[in-house]
């Protein structure tokens, strides 16, 4: 008799259900929102507690067969793609949020939940869990802590990061670590945590979290401004900064993102006039406390300073997700410019023009027929762009190549939000010294000795 294989082994641990392989495997999608390749996994596997996905990975790493780890399947970086010869494992099925503590504010889940449904079962409950991004209804909170996502309230609320207390996290071998603190204090030795946020599936599989949950404000203030220039822009922010009551998001969009993603939802600009650049200001607040009052006397004092030429105030709900669906129009826009190149990088906000209008020149010199478009989250220095579309992939390589070798000299990031995954695994060295990609592959080679985890991502695989 023969040995069984994996197939049959995860099979026996997971259950039919649990190991999706041939035509049922045909009708998921495997693959994430990038451009990356993926090739068909040989199975997926959809484990419905910890203990499942740590038997799952004790055989994948006694057969030494590689994994993909999925989440939502948002990610903009490849990380979740399937290469050759790897099985894919989704945290779909761990969907349960536990337990949500309204006394201290936090709530423990699984890593299946989507970033939407828990933020929807904290609000019927008094809370918010106040991480917020475009694809809220798909990612899911294992994948945000896997990429520590930011989004749009990060000025107020910080990464992914600072909202986790504890995470439970299955090891490459199957070791399961349990660090679900529900406290914010705890100085017991290292930090273990912080290794696997961030670390994109690289070093252990997150299966459950903990988090920290904030007051929910009930009153929301939204505004537009045209802005005369990028100087103004980072005038107003400062100006938002000392006195605007509730800051929750400052994000910019210069005119031709603007303008591509109104043409690309097919609508109209809420604004009179043109402008080089906008700004959507948003506060949430305790009705209370006065936050629309605050919100018009920054406007006032914006205006008269010249710092905003002409505003819209959302007075209803719609009018607030209009106002946002112009800033979160990627997903419409990216169908317009693909073939693309996305870029999410950082830079000192006071060097953020100059980069910008260093990138316009030398992108536009290089690839003229091409449309680059930024827009980004000013208050955290977060610059996004999104150029394309490219009939020619060598254009493609050009213009990454052009942008991250200007990072580096701009002494910026080339990921501030969505991750290395294998994107932009060969720019790695623009952000990150030589001794720093050394101690990671060190700490790679540690936790996953046999290399089964999601190689080849953040870095090439060891060979
Ligand atoms: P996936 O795409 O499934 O995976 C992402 C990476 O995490 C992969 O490397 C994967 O292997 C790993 N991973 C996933 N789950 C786990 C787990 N449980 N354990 C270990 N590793 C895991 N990102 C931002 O930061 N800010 C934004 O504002 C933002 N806006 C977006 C808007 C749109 C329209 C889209 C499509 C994407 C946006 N993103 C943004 C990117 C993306 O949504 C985030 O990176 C998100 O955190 C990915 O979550 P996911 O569950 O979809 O992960
Ligand atoms: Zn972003």
């Amino acid at each position: 008799m023969n040995p069984p294989n994996i197939i049959d082994r995860l099979t026996d641990a997971l259950g039919v259900s649990g190991v999706l392989t041939g035509e049922r495997l045909q009708l998921r999608q495997t693959h994430d929102w990038s451009d990356a390749s993926a090739a068909p996994p040989r199975a997926l596997l959809l484990p419905a507690d910890t203990a499942q996905v740590a038997a799952a990975l004790r055989i994948c790493h006694e057969f030494g067969c590689p994994v993909a780890v999925q989440g939502g399947l948002t990610g903009l970086a490849g990380g979740a793609n399937p290469m050759e010869g790897e099985i894919a494992l989704s945290l779909a099925r761990l969907d349960t949020i536990e337990d949500l503590d309204s006394v201290a504010g936090t709530v423990l889940v699984q890593a299946g939940v989507t970033l939407e449904k828990l933020q929807q079962s904290c609000a019927e409950q008094g809370w918010a869990f106040p991480l917020d991004l475009g694809a809220r209804g798909s990612c899911q909170l294992g994948g945000n802590a896997a990429t520590n996502a930011g989004g749009s309230r990060v000025l107020r609320y910080g990464m992914m990061r600072n909202l986790i207390l504890g995470l439970e996290v299955v090891m490459p071998d199957g070791t399961v670590l349990t660090m679900l603190d529900r406290v914010i204090k705890n100085n017991a030795g290292f930090d273990l945590k912080q290794l696997f946020i961030g670390s994109e599936g690289t070093l252990g599989v997150i299966t459950r979290l903990s988090l920290a949950l904030a007051p929910q404000q009930s009153e929301q203030c939204t505004v537009l401004c045209g802005v005369p220039s990028f100087d103004a822009a980072l005038h107003l922010l400062r100006h938002a900064k000392v006195s605007l009551l509730g800051l929750s998001a400052f994000e910019v969009m210069w005119q031709g993102y603007f303008e591509a993603s109104l043409q690309a939802k097919r609508s109209k600009s809420p604004l009179s006039d043109r402008h080089p650049v906008y700004v959507l200001v948003e506060s949430v607040a305790d009705a209370r406390s006065g936050a629309s009052q605050s919100m018009e006397a920054f406007l006032e004092q914006a205006i008269e300073a010249g710092l905003v030429v002409d505003a819209v105030v959302a007075q209803t709900g719609a009018q607030h997700e209009e106002l946002w669906g112009i800033r979160e129009g990627v997903s419409e826009l990216l169908s317009l410019v693909r073939p693309c190149a996305t870029f999410d990088v950082s830079v000192a906000i006071t060097r953020m023009n100059e980069l910008v209008e260093r990138l316009q020149v030398e992108l536009s010199a290089a690839h003229p027929d091409q449309q680059h478009l930024f827009f980004g989250h000013l208050g955290d220095g977060n610059l996004h762009l999104i150029s394309g579309p490219y009939a020619n992939h060598a254009d493609l390589e050009h213009a990454e190549n052009l942008v991250y070798r200007c990072i580096g000299a701009f002494e910026g990031s080339i990921s501030a939000e969505h991750g290395i995954g294998v994107v932009k695994r060969d720019f790695l060295h623009h952000s990150r010294s030589p001794a720093e990609i050394s101690l990671m592959r060190r700490l790679k080679a540690m936790l996953d000795p046999q290399g089964i985890l999601n190689p080849g991502r953040v870095f090439a695989a060891d060979k």
